[in-house]
């Protein structure tokens, strides 16, 4: 950006928790975001959606340290906004409830910075939502009132005015209240309201650590307190939480408690995590390995441009096939410029990839293994004349092993590589997952392949106790051996939902 302009400080609501639960627009801005400070109450998760160059500035409350002074959160937007052309302000639930939003918004126009909001869930409905309690219904309740438990009740200076909220009818929910909720919920009950009230409490409420407490009024207070829970939590009074009891559907999910990592690239973890989010796991995105280009990228590139001239492409992962392609409609325009030749491709997630550029596969092997591969094509070969003197083009990553080669050129195929990546050790940890996990475990580590050992390995993170390892297949169950690790789960398939319904079986056993 040049010295005078400056950029735009888009104001965005993150939701409640649940990192699906962003507006399209917010999700959209943090696509296109140069820089992007947040704070602890929006899923670091949402941090996956940013380009890995997109400067992360985290101003919340970590282990110990402080959270950044509001002023200084102020002065540091303005200052974004000098430096890069879309900052993006990600705010839990609503930047506007109770998020100081309004504030940074002031301060942003004080500054002569331009800003827009951009609403989003506030936790004050989805929190009560996520337990089954409406805050209106008919004949139950009319209106609302949301405010906050933070300030002292009766308190000169105070804004609140508890005996209105009292003597107003309808639900009544209280943001940052558990510090002093005994006693606001004693000033609500000497101000008329009854202590056989229903009332709950949700904390972490839309996320995996979703917990709840439903009671009376009177006896909240005591069960908050046995149940151990505390900050962040939603409290919601009145009538519409009787309706908990029908409406609570699939707040217990089969997952649902359980603390998973992710040790895959940024970039391909989601397919994994939000199948396990969606189970209701909570997930760690720890990335260990990032897909790098080649060291030699004019191989590489020599290698797609004859691309075409071979019988076979033999496609090892799906990344290779993703950089393969991108390199190839950098050369190429039009898909048929591939020619007729076979393609074989190890696991299903390599089909699908190819997929997408309408290609078919003529040789996948059941297992996802090299070696499996070339059972396949020694089974399989003669449907196509055998390999002998066939040219063929294998598309793989820099460290892989060289089975496929080796056992094609001994059946006399004439074999060329195509090294199209290389994954080398992620050194960023935007979403602080590798504190996380050393300060607070995890029940299950997933692996996807032998370079996310090798390089978890290489990180030193001590494994959590009692962490179960799940291992993709036997070749990175293999590795894992080397490490003197024994997964304690491992799938078949190689797939990504294979690996899913074997950890979810996994679970159900443990826990039958
Ligand atoms: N702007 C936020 C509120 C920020 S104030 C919003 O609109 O949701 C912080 C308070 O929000 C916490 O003390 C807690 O009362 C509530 N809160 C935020 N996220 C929550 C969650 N996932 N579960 C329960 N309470 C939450």
């Amino acid at each position: 950006m040049s010295k005078n302009s400056k950029g735009m400080v888009y104001l965005v609501g993150a939701g409640p928790g649940d990192p699906e639960l962003i507006t399209l627009k917010g999700m959209r801005l943090l696509q296109q975001a140069d820089c992007v400070v947040y704070d602890a109450l929006a899923d670091a998760a949402l941090l996956a959606h940013c380009s890995p160059d997109c400067e992360k500035i985290y101003v919340g409350k970590r282990a110990g340290n402080h959270a950044l002074p509001q002023e200084q959160i102020n002065e540091l937007l303005v200052t974004c906004a000098a430096k890069h052309a879309v900052t993006v302000r990600l705010k839990g639930g609503d930047p506007y409830v109770f998020g100081r939003g309004s504030e940074e918004a002031l301060a942003l126009l004080a500054g002569g910075v331009s800003f827009e909001l951009v609403p989003g869930i506030t936790s004050a409905i989805a929190g009560p939502a996520a337990i089954g309690v409406p805050l209106t219904h008919r004949g139950l309740s009319a209106q609302f009132t949301v405010f906050t438990g933070h300030e002292m009740p009766g308190k000169v200076e105070s804004d609140l005015d508890i005996a209105a909220i009292a003597a107003s009818g309808g639900t009544k929910v209280i943001l940052m209240g558990m510090s002093r909720l005994r006693s606001t919920l004693q000033a609500l009950q000497e101000a008329g309201m009854s202590p056989d009230t229903p009332a709950a409490v949700v904390q972490w409420a839309t996320t995996a650590r979703q917990r709840w407490v439903c009671a009376q009024m009177g006896t909240l207070a005591d069960e908050v307190e046995a149940a151990g829970i505390s900050s962040p939590a939603v409290v919601v009074i009145g009538d519409v939480v009787n309706l908990h009891k029908q409406l609570n559907v699939g707040s217990v999910r089969p997952l649902s408690g359980k603390r998973i990592a992710i040790t895959r690239t940024r970039e391909q973890a989601s397919a994994l995590a939000s199948q396990l989010r969606h189970l209701g796991a909570e997930i760690l995105e720890l990335p260990t390995i990032r897909i790098a280009p080649p060291s030699d990228r004019k191989d590489f590139a020599a290698a797609v441009v004859d691309s075409p001239h071979y019988d076979w492409l033999i496609f090892s992962s799906p990344n290779g096939v993703k950089k393969f392609f991108e390199a190839f409609f950098a050369v190429y325009e039009d898909i048929r410029e591939l020619g007729g030749a076979r393609i074989a491709a190890v696991g299903l997630g390599t089909a699908a990839e190819l997929k997408k550029y309408g290609l078919m596969v003529d040789v996948m092997p059941q297992k996802a293994v090299a070696e499996e591969l070339i059972a396949e094509f020694d089974r399989k070969g003669d449907e196509f004349g055998g390999v002998a003197n066939v040219t063929m083009l294998w598309v793989h990553s820099e460290k892989g092993r060289d089975v496929v080669y080796k056992e094609l050129m001994k059946r006399q195929a004439i074999v060329d590589e195509c090294i199209a990546y290389n994954t080398v050790p992620e050194t960023e940890d935007p979403t602080g997952a590798r504190a996380v996990l050393a300060a607070g475990g995890a029940d299950i580590i997933t692996f996807t392949s032998s370079s996310t050992v090798k390089n978890f390995m290489a990180l030193n993170i001590p494994l959590p106790e009692g962490c179960k390892i799940a291992s993709i297949g036997p070749v990175t169950s293999a590795t894992l051996r080397e490490y003197g690790l024994e997964p304690d789960v491992e799938s078949e398939m190689h797939n990504i939902d294979d690996f899913v319904q074997t950890i979810l079986s996994f679970v159900n056993r443990e826990h039958a």
